[in-house]
Formats: C-alpha cells, sequence, structure tokens
C-alpha cells in the first residue's frame, strides 16, 4: 500500500512506495550530491580530506552528513576523510569514527561507563 507522505526535506505530498522518506525530486539530488562526493574525494590528488572542507565545498551540515554516513553512503571513502576527534583533537579517517569520537575515545568512554 502506498502512502501520501510530505517529504522530509522539501516539504512536498509525495507518493510514498518505500521506507523512503523524501521525494523523487530531493532523492535525485540526493543521489547527485552523494556520487558528487564520493567522486570529489576518490579523485582528490590530496592523501585525506577533512571533513570540514567536505562540508563546506558541498554545503552540507555535520548532521546531514551523518546521517547520510549512518545510512552506509560513504562506505568508500571512509578511509580518506578525516574529522577531529572531539575529545583528544587526533585526526582520523571517519570510518574508525562513532558519533565523532575516535575509536580509542569511544573504547576508553565505554569502559568509564
Ligand atoms: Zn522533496
Ligand atoms: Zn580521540
Amino acid at each position: 500500500m502506498a502512502n501520501v507522505a510530505n517529504c522530509k526535506k522539501c516539504g512536498a505530498l509525495f507518493l510514498q512506495t518505500s521506507r523512503r522518506d523524501i521525494c523523487d525530486k530531493c532523492f535525485e539530488e540526493q543521489n547527485k550530491l552523494l556520487s558528487d562526493i564520493n567522486k570529489f574525494v576518490i579523485s582528490s590528488p590530496e592523501e585525506t580530506i577533512p571533513l570540514d572542507d567536505l562540508l563546506k565545498k558541498f554545503n552540507l551540515t555535520k548532521d546531514e552528513f551523518e546521517e547520510l554516513y549512518l545510512a552506509g553512503k560513504f562506505v568508500k571513502i571512509g578511509q580518506k576523510v578525516t574529522f577531529v576527534c572531539q575529545k583528544c583533537g587526533k585526526v582520523v579517517p571517519i570510518a574508525n569514527k562513532t558519533n565523532f569520537i575516535c575509536a580509542s575515545c569511544a573504547k576508553k568512554l565505554q569502559n568509564e561507563i
């Protein structure tokens, strides 16, 4: 059964035929953005790319990026894009992150609980 739903991104009504919560137009735009980001990172001559640069270049917020990341959209570039750990300030690939802290800080936190 298809439902009519409001697109989470632009608010337009659309026919929801899957569990996707954005309309076809936004979905297409998102796909294009994802392939642009992946292409940009993969073809960059730099060894690593800071996440902040990527966000600035593609006009994304950290939350938007996080959502896509958690949806598994950046697996291919996970080792090349880096972020600064919020706890220890170390630069680590996003593939090793948990909530923007590095794996070793995440482990420490877990041990403290
Ligand atoms: Zn939309
Ligand atoms: Zn850390």
